[in-house]
């Protein structure tokens, strides 16, 4: 069996002899004498690094021996220097133990577990099996974050049968042998098998960043320490670039942007009655003695006003009343008939002017990339 000196979670380096390597097809699977690599559990991913100078890129248990994945093979006798990816590490510890502080304050004053906790890149979500409001979250966020600034220790135990029967804590198995409790003095005691970190304060910072329901309870996503950083700066630089573009201070951008919202409906608003004011207009002033096809340029005028439009100009002819609207490098257009089999038309419309549309034998809807004069050309050729 591996010893495993991960209870000390800041120990990334270490020197170990080579008990086995195994080629297989994912790569070579080295078992040492002993390990600071962390093999996954508990939520959290195995850990990377280096074995001297080969790669380390997943670390997994297996029948109690911790296996190193490797991308070269090592020679058995060999003593090894191990190295593990120290940035990554601390990020999971951070996010982890902050997960323990957390849900230790969660669990003492409202009683809820973490029935499903995802430990990813960036991303750390635990799903309780209650609701919270988002004050009440915000509560257990502030008591986590006094107790980083109190520098409240963890420590790590092994306590046997009795003990254990004895003690209360959270667990998510039925263990009795070999558990190992992640105590946060005063606040939470958890069986966990992941490393920790030896005091709150290397956590740095806990932070709640949005909250879910979630099979009927919540699902809370946090990130802590350097993680929490990230996305604080990423978060603080948007709301800056957004205070500047509205000219408002950045605690009032939420403000401005309402405001901004607010004029931007009543100027929807204000569009579309006069869009219905202009199409009325044109309705108004739609003549057509000859009863001949006929080919109206209503520009600017929204889709549901051009079909209006082609609406009551059909009545007023024996072969196609269309429509057309300027739109991006062409016209988007409406075509309506009462008489001519448009479906079959349409492709020749297309055709002539280099456009894309279809629809019923009584109305057709598309585009066309032709201008003005071709388009109205095209319908005195066609009436
Ligand atoms: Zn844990």
């Amino acid at each position: 069996m591996t010893e495993r000196l991960y209870d000390n979670g800041e120990l990334t380096e270490f020197d170990a002899k080579v008990i086995s390597c195994d080629s297989t097809a994912k790569g070579c699977e080295v078992v040492l004498d002993r390990s600071a690599f962390f093999p996954e559990g508990g939520g959290q991913a195995g850990d990377s690094g280096h074995l001297d100078k080969v790669r380390v890129t997943d670390t997994y248990e297996r029948n109690g021996e911790v296996i190193h994945l490797c991308i070269e093979a090592l020679e058995v006798v060999q003593s090894v220097h191990g190295c593990i990816d120290a940035d990554i590490r601390r990020r999971r510890m951070q996010n982890h133990s902050g997960e323990h502080l957390l849900m230790g304050f969660i669990h003492s004053k409202y009683g809820f577990d973490n029935v499903g906790f995802h430990l990813g890149q960036s991303d750390v979500t635990i799903d309780l099996n209650g609701v919270l409001t988002p004050e009440q979250l915000r509560e257990c966020e502030q008591l986590a974050n006094e107790a980083i600034a109190r520098n409240v220790p963890f420590t790590i135990s092994y306590p046997d049968s009795n003990e254990l029967t004895a003690m209360e804590y959270r667990s998510k198995l039925d263990m009795t042998e070999n558990v190992r409790i992640v105590t946060i003095e005063g606040i939470d005691k958890c069986a966990c098998c992941a490393p920790h970190v030896s005091t709150a304060g290397q956590i740095g910072i806990v932070k709640v960043i949005s909250q879910e329901n979630y099979k009927g309870g919540i699902r809370v996503h946090i990130l802590c320490g350097l993680d929490a950083l990230d996305i604080i700066r990423q978060r603080m630089d948007s709301v800056s670039e957004i205070s500047k573009l509205l000219s408002a201070k950045p605690e009032l951008t939420a403000d401005a942007v309402n405001k901004l919202l607010t004029e931007n409906t009543s100027l929807k608003k204000q569009l579309s009655d006069m869009d219905k004011l202009r199409a009325a207009e044109m309705i108004s002033s739609l003549k057509n003695d000859s009863r001949e096809s006929f080919c109206i340029f209503a520009d600017g005028i929204s889709n549901i006003n051009l079909r209006e439009i082609a609406n009551k100009a059909v009545t007023l002819t024996d072969g196609m009343a269309s429509v057309f609207s300027k739109k991006d490098n062409g016209y988007s257009y409406i075509i309506a008939s009462e008489k001519l089999p448009l479906r079959t038309l349409v492709k020749d419309i297309n055709k002539a002017l280099d456009g894309r549309g279809g629809g019923s034998d009584s109305m057709v809807q598309g585009t066309v990339l032709a201008d003005r004069e071709v388009i109205e050309k095209y319908f005195k050729e066609h009436n």
